[in-house]
């Protein structure tokens, strides 16, 4: 049995006039009361494949897989959305081969993941997160807390995409030099200096953050051989996707240290309960890159207009 929000049984017979978006992850009231104008909401249902039944709408996050057998069971399916940007979770062919657009909401937080990049990298640089650590432990340990400023240090980026160039201004703003590692083609930006060859691109920076998609070309793009061309001072940031940093290799180059230190707020599983999280010179953030409420905001709102858009399309 499907409900809606108001907890009314939509038996399938009195189905065919109304819209029915189901919404299978997480969301904020505010979005699921955007979203009640467009149609009848039926909010994480238990059955997920039998809620497909009767969907115009499917609404996912990153936590739900948008499979071909979840597909499948779909009759009037209309538009799968992505509240987000990443389509990794989702199964374009399929819905393609099904006739069923796919939809995300790219730039709605670009800033929130740039603004958490910054905060990382300088909380990294000064341990900002081992000082808060030892204080509740009641250690105050002020001479093995001498860190490293940001100014002047050169911050490598990879993928000069939405994200990756909110980010070098940031940084720029901050004094630091920009330079990219991004085939072509490239946006173009007075601020950054792109690097032709990866292992160069590795070998100049102070501090690496990766922006790029999961794609065949990214998958694993950070190995062992990677690492080895890193500073020995490096800091690696990743708030893109997990598995383009080869985890294994991660844990190598960290406990070794063969580089300074790693910030992740994404994981090749999600919940993430590796061996990573043994190391100290590791420091994480459970994938909450667009969690802020400015960002949830222009998420729903860059949704509903989408759908919209789509609807009346
Ligand atoms: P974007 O498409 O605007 O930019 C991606 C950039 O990567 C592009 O410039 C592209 O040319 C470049 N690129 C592609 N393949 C490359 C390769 N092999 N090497 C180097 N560069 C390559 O994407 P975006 O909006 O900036 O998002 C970047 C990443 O951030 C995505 O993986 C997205 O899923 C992730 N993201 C994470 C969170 C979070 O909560 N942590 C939130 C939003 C987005």
């Amino acid at each position: 049995m499907i409900n809606d929000t108001l907890g009314r049984n939509l038996s399938a017979h009195n189905l065919s006039h109304i819209m029915i978006i189901v919404i299978a992850d997480k969301m904020e009231e505010e979005a699921i009361e955007e979203l009640k104008k467009l149609g009848t909401v039926v909010y994480k249902p238990e059955n997920l494949n039998a809620s497909m039944e009767n969907a115009d709408i499917l609404i996912v996050r990153s936590a739900t897989q948008v499979t071909k057998e979840l597909i499948s069971h779909a009759k009037k399916l209309r538009i799968v959305a992505r509240a987000g940007i990443g389509l990794d979770n989702v199964d374009q062919e399929a819905c393609k081969n099904k006739g069923i657009k796919v939809i995300n909401t790219p730039g709605a937080s670009t800033n929130a993941v740039a603004e958490l990049v910054i905060g990382i990298m300088i909380s990294s640089m000064r341990g900002v997160q081992k000082a808060h650590y030892q204080m509740k432990n009641k250690i105050w340990d002020k001479k093995n807390l001498v860190g490293n400023e940001i100014e002047g240090k050169t911050l490598g980026i990879i993928g000069y995409g939405r994200i990756g160039s909110s980010v070098g201004k940031k940084a720029h703003v901050l004094g630091m030099k920009i330079i990219s590692y991004n085939p072509p083609p490239r946006h173009q930006d007075e601020l950054v200096k792109y690097i032709e060859n990866l292992d160069e691109f590795l070998a100049q920076s102070d501090v690496i953050t990766i922006h790029v998609p999961l794609i065949d070309s990214t998958k694993n793009l950070i190995d062992k051989k990677a690492f080895e061309k890193m500073k020995e001072n490096a800091i690696v940031i990743n708030t893109s996707r997990g598995g383009i940093i080869d985890e294994e290799a991660l844990y190598d180059a960290c406990k070794s240290k063969k580089i300074m230190a790693a910030a992740l707020d994404v994981y090749s599983t999600e919940p993430y309960i590796g061996k990573l999280l043994e190391l100290e010179n590791v420091y994480f953030t459970p994938h909450i890159g667009a969690g802020t409420k400015e960002a949830q905001e222009r998420i729903a709102k860059e949704l509903v207009q989408r759908i919209k858009k789509e609807l009346d399309s």
